[in-house]
């Protein structure tokens, strides 16, 4: 593979067709392969012009030889100093946070496409950088020493880790890297939201840290939880320790024993004397509800917030169901007066499906829910209107009748 460092606008040249220009116009910043007119001899991961069937200049943009989102809008205008943009977005990215994070001092600091960076994801765990690639134009070692100087400079970590997704580097056909410290040498921290402590390790066990898009529903969930609590696919705790300060009795349920061994010294962390104890459970969580709802155990608070259960649109009908089938099972259980906090991270299902989904399950089950709040992901995972891909969490908070 020939690769070109993308450092200015080196004359390369992408034309798209209407359909890919009428998409840009509209706001979006993709163009998929079959929209491509002509991307002659240009290099994987080169910056260059876009241009509509009549040359007329379009904007700059990343080009991928390798994704079916062949190029990534970067600019509307031509890009003279590469480098110079990209300082120039992480340092908006940074200020951004400072006007919309509070109480924590974990959240995402750059994303992507919503921070005007496509393939650039940067988490900050209180002293720790984490930062991800996804694309080969920010595979390019001056991407990577520009994002490395301007957060060391302006974030002051004590280390930056990156954090690979071999399948994503795969499908890029970028060659294979470890993961692992990129500067600095402190591994692992502890950092807080919310007033709650987490553990943070880079270079062990699963690498993904935490689920920061959850950070301002935690604090949701907390002002409506009370009494017995089940936090359902709770990875290191992040619901079920948020729970622990209202709720009269919690426990979390995984199938992961490394993600619930991490929950287990987060617990460790927060423990209050006057706080219950929390219990983990390792089972699959279909089993353990289906279990529990028919053996009659009763809970005031049940959080749902499972993995992505629609990976791509074929796969929709197939996650409503699960969804279904866990709501449904939940709300059973779940005590007059109780609360309901369940989530999807699935872009595919929309937050209309998803609402019907929990309506179908409602009427299923013979519940009422009154709906408490309708959320989303923390600001910090900014939306972008015009790219409907940047919005993807659903959390929606319901009272049963
Ligand atoms: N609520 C968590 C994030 C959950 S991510 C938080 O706020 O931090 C989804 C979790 O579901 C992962 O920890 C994964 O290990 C777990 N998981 C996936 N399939 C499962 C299953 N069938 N049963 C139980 N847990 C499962």
């Amino acid at each position: 593979m020939v690769r070109k460092p993308a450092d200015s606008d080196s004359g390369f040249k992408v034309t798209i067709s209407p359909r890919g220009a009428a998409r840009l116009k509209d706001g979006h910043v993709w163009v998929y392969r079959s929209d491509i007119v002509s991307a002659d001899g240009v290099p994987a991961g080169a910056l260059v012009s876009v241009v509509d069937h009549r040359g007329q200049f379009l904007g700059s943009a990343l080009y991928s030889s390798a994704s079916q989102i062949a190029i990534r809008l970067i600019s509307h205008e031509p890009v003279a100093d590469f480098p110079a943009l990209l300082r120039q977005r992480i340092a908006d990215a940074i200020a951004y946070r400072e006007r919309i994070v509070r109480d924590t001092n974990a959240y995402r600091v750059v994303f992507s496409e919503a921070d005007f960076l496509p393939g650039m994801i940067v988490d900050r765990y209180n002293d720790i950088l984490s930062m991800q690639i996804l694309t080969q134009a920010m595979d390019a070692e001056v991407v990577r020493q520009t994002l490395i100087s301007e957060l060391t400079e302006r974030l002051h970590p004590s280390s930056i880790v990156e954090r690979v997704d071999p399948r994503v580097r795969q499908l890029e056909e970028l060659p294979a890297r470890p993961s692992g410290l990129v500067s600095g040498e402190l591994g692992s921290t502890i950092f807080t939201m919310n007033g709650v402590q987490f553990h943070f390790n880079a270079l062990e066990g699963q690498k993904t840290g935490a689920f920061l898009d959850q950070r301002e529903n935690y604090g949701a969930a907390c002002a409506y939880a009370r009494g017995e609590a089940l936090d359902v696919f709770c990875y290191q705790g992040g619901f079920a320790l948020h729970l622990a300060s209202r709720c009269s009795h919690v426990a979390g349920v995984d199938s992961s024993r490394p993600a619930l061994e991490v929950a287990d010294q987060n617990a460790a962390l927060n423990r209050r004397d006057n706080q219950p104890e929390i219990e983990w459970i390792e089972a699959n969580a279909f089993d353990l509800l289906k279990d529990y709802a028919s053996s009659g155990q009763r809970y005031d608070t049940i959080v749902l917030d499972p993995p992505a259960f629609a990976k791509s649109k074929r796969d929709l009908a197939a996650a409503v169901r699960g969804y279904k089938e866990l709501n449904l099972r939940a709300l059973k259980m779940l005590r007059p007066g109780g609360v309901l906090v369940t989530c999807s991270c699935s872009y595919h299902v929309s937050q209309a499906d998803f609402l019907q989904m929990l309506a179908d399950a409602a009427r299923d089950a013979r519940r009422t829910l009154r709906l408490v709040e309708v959320r989303g992901q923390a600001k910090d995972h900014p939306i972008l209107l015009n790219i409907p891909e940047t919005a993807y969490l659903k959390c929606v908070i319901a009272i049963v009748s």
